[in-house]
């Protein structure tokens, strides 16, 4: 990220050519360091080392030993999905690569995927039924465990009824692993069930949904390069989805994009704005309306999108209206100017994205503030295209697909409702 503004276009050519090799897969592991042994030789030629002491690097000895078996699949540890590349001899997991043809991590990990096998390895993993019999826990079987839980569970049935029990599901668990786990607590005859989306974006899933319809991210982590301006409000991506930053900041290199930074904390995200916007906790609502206040006062809609696709906004408009300026600084602690500024840059330097996490959603008023975010969206022609719309970081690999099959106390599989009509 050190190109000088003002020899761009020359500079640009390269970057591009250069990020253009790692995507396209060109350079692997091995071409790299064969280049870097051309590199070398140069360097030594330079430094009048004799020539008979140089030799070109040989790249032998790298990738799986024979025997070893390559078994891709996901991280588990955050929803970016970065692919992992699994070694695995003996039906031991012994060594790991991130993915260099994967377009979302492009040969990369962070420091928790590269973690990632000790899941398996861990000392702490149970690997079998364990039970506490006075005070220590003991090995017991499957058999032994599988028939034990049920019979207590059966008894807690007759006693007190299907509701008095809870089945917590998990955002790691496979779609098809939330479905059946969906399906079990129905045999059981309760509709308490649940994973953790319920303290993350359940109120994403609800905002969204109501607003157009599917309550999910819009586009995808490696589309957002795309985007010419970026805003991040309640989302520390830097620190909880590191490998995404790399689309961000590429995106910021090769289209200039500006990259607008609200949170009440100076964040290692911030770190990286071209604005960074400090704001009072809780005041989201107020500063997307405060924003909106000035798309709209100045004509800065997009109202062949509006009058095309957009149903309900006048009545938006009778909300926004309250947010005047003066009524928002003093409520969020934002200059006029710098929202201004900022609500100025979404509305026009598009194709421009929305970034959200939990800064927005756990909130007693979460689903509120994302209704105002889809809005914003909406009022400014940002919805259904490259590089802009809706990106919702998740926290686990697959909050997104158990939430759609099912694990989530407010709906049925691929969201039925649980109302009679609605079935
Ligand atoms: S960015 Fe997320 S998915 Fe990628 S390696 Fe890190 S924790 Fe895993």
């Amino acid at each position: 990220m050190l190109i000088k503004r003002k020899s761009a276009d020359a500079s640009r050519g390269k970057l591009q050519a250069a990020l253009g090799g790692l995507s396209s897969g060109v350079m692997d592991r091995r071409s790299f360091l064969r280049r870097s042994g051309l590199v070398a030789g140069g360097l030594a030629v330079a430094g009048s080392i004799q020539i008979g002491a140089v030799r070109k690097a040989e790249a032998a000895g790298f990738g799986p030993a024979t025997g070893t078996k390559v078994v891709k699949n996901i991280c588990t540890h955050c929803s970016v999905g970065c692919t992992v590349k699994a070694e695995v001899a003996n039906g031991v997991w012994v060594g790991q690569e991130p993915a260099w043809e994967s377009p979302i991590n492009r040969g990369t990990h962070c420091a928790k995927g590269a973690s990632v096998r000790e899941l398996v390895h861990g000392d702490r993993r149970i690997k079998y039924p364990m039970k506490l019999v006075e005070g220590q826990w003991t090995k017991i079987s499957w058999e032994q465990a599988i028939s034990e839980i049920g019979d207590k569970m059966l008894e807690i049935r007759a006693k007190s009824g299907a509701d008095s029990a809870y089945l917590l599901g998990s955002a790691k668990f496979s779609n098809e692993g939330a479905y059946l786990f969906r399906k079990f607590a129905a045999f059981w005859g309760t509709n308490n069930v649940d994973h953790q989306a319920r303290i993350c974006h359940s109120t994403t899933v609800a905002g969204v949904a109501n607003t157009w319809g599917y309550g999910a991210m819009t586009n995808s982590y490696n589309d957002i390069r795309n985007a010419k301006t970026v805003i991040f409000m309640g989302s520390n991506a830097a620190e909880a989805h590191p490998v995404s930053m790399q689309h961000i900041l590429a995106g910021k290199e090769i289209n200039r994009a500006n990259v607008i930074v609200f949170d009440p904390r100076m964040t290692r995200t911030a770190a990286h704005a071209t604005e960074y916007v400090r704001f009072r906790s809780g005041t989201d609502i107020a500063v997307i309306w405060g924003m909106m206040w000035h798309i709209f006062k100045n004509g800065w809609e997009d109202k062949e999108f509006i009058s095309q696709r957009v149903y309900g906004m006048a009545d938006a408009l009778k909300e926004i209206e309250k947010y005047d300026p003066k009524t928002v600084e003093d409520i969020t602690g934002i200059p006029e100017a710098q929202l201004k500024r900022s609500a100025e840059t979404f509305a026009k330097v598009k194709p421009a994205t929305f970034i959200w996490c939990m800064g927005v959603t756990q909130h007693t008023v979460g689903t509120a503030n994302v209704r105002a975010i889809c809005t914003l969206l909406l009022a400014t022609g940002n919805v259904g295209g490259m590089g802009n719309g809706a990106n919702i970081f998740r926290g686990h690999c697959n909050v997104q697909g158990a939430t759609d099959m099912g694990l989530d106390v407010g709906n049925l599989p691929l969201y039925y409702g649980l109302v009679e009509p609605l079935r």
